[in-house]
């Protein structure tokens, strides 16, 4: 869904996007303001009057979801947690908030500020709209928009206040069941299952209103129904992964035995022995100096094939200062989380002496996961 976005904006250092599917959007509210709201409502506007309001409200009530979503950041960013980046599409805003929320109170801060922020917006619009119009400038069109920005910022808080995760009234009820149970993971649970329900409803809705005559509404609320569903699915998925991977310690898991190549081999050799042998990862040690560093597949896939003659481990390897470490002890979770990160496929285990025992490789976890998935649910391609 978040695949092509174009970055408009930095706004206190958060990097402000706009996803494709946003254009549909726009335009269809745009259209809909213009073709049928305010027609309706105000039948002698010109046609130019009509389309010039529609464009207005359209992007005042984009920048006010882009408020709300702002104001989830900058509350995150006051609590410490980093911010990537906010994304306006088809069904509103998302702001990507790195890492769980460390605390439920602070779940519950991030989650409340944005209903509340549109409250703020709906209520001064009307507020204002109102006074202008009524004692100071009886002009139509700007009180038309006032109404149109209040009324709807009013009903966007309304609905994000449901109580469905991953809508904001579902992230403020996980952080009370949080806070009441102390348990995250049962929290989720239990969030993302009044979600799914809230989804249900959703679509089943949805469709009766298409049954009813009401076909765009319908399939828009059915959309958002399924947007809903798989959010929260989602996010059990990464708490279920989280639950099976903290236990286990990297030691568990991790490669003692690393083949050894010296630095000075050349590329095309080692490309040969990758594929004659099947490892993709190697320990690179000089015979004197003892070891450097590590060499991988994607290393030596990062050079073009005509020129890896000419080139050797000692030019593409990752040495062991710049390598990402974790400790034997160190939960496969983290290790995870750490590549992730980082965007790399292994990180190497250190021991507390600072011995190199062994590297733990994404593969084998994702590997790990899937075992246990079907241990317990059964083979997922059997069905
Ligand atoms: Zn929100």
């Amino acid at each position: 869904m978040l695949g092509n976005r174009l970055r408009i904006a930095r706004l206190f250092g958060i990097p402000i996007y706009l996803d494709g599917s946003w254009l549909i959007i726009f335009a269809l509210v745009t259209y809909s303001l213009a073709a049928s709201y305010f027609p309706s409502l105000y039948p002698r506007w010109s046609s130019f009057t009509y389309w010039g309001v529609a464009l207005i409200t359209s992007v005042l009530f984009f920048l006010s979801v882009l408020v709300h979503e702002l104001a989830h950041s900058l509350v995150s960013l006051a609590l410490g947690q980093r911010v990537r980046g906010i994304t306006l599409f088809i069904f509103g805003g998302i702001a990507e908030i790195e890492e769980e929320p460390p605390r439920a109170l602070y779940e519950f801060l991030v989650a409340v500020v944005g209903p509340l922020t549109s409250m703020a917006i709906g209520v001064v619009s009307l507020f204002v709209g109102w006074v202008i119009f009524w004692w100071l400038w009886p002009v139509q069109t700007v009180h038309a928009v006032l109404r149109y920005i209040g009324v709807l910022n009013v009903l966007l808080a309304v609905f994000n206040l449901l109580p469905g995760f991953p809508l904001d009234g579902g992230r403020i009820f996980r952080s009370l069941v949080w806070a009441l149970t102390g348990s995250y993971r049962r929290a989720t649970q239990i969030a993302t299952t009044v979600g799914e329900g809230l989804a249900w409803l959703f679509i089943i809705g949805g469709g009766i209103l298409v049954f009813s005559g009401h076909v765009f509404d319908g399939i828009w609320l059915a959309f958002i129904g399924w947007f809903i569903l798989s959010a929260a699915r989602g996010t059990m998925q990464a708490v279920e992964m989280r639950r099976l991977l903290e236990p286990v310690p990297v030691a568990q898991l991790m490669r003692t035995t690393l083949p050894v190549v010296v630095p000075y081999l050349t590329l095309d050799v080692l490309a040969d022995t990758i594929l004659n042998t099947g490892q993709r990862a190697f320990l690179v040690r000089d015979p004197q100096e003892g070891p450097l560093g590590i060499v991988t597949l994607s290393d030596v896939q990062g050079v073009p094939a005509s020129q890896r003659a000419e080139m050797r481990v000692a030019d593409v390897m990752t040495p062991f200062d710049a390598l990402l470490t974790v400790k034997p002890s160190d939960s496969l979770w983290q290790a995870l989380e750490l590549m992730a990160k980082h965007d790399v496929h292994q990180v190497l285990v250190v021991d507390e002496t600072g011995e190199i025992v062994g590297v733990v490789r994404r593969n084998d976890i994702l590997r790990f996961l899937q075992l246990q998935a079907e241990t317990r649910f059964g083979r997922p391609d059997a069905s």
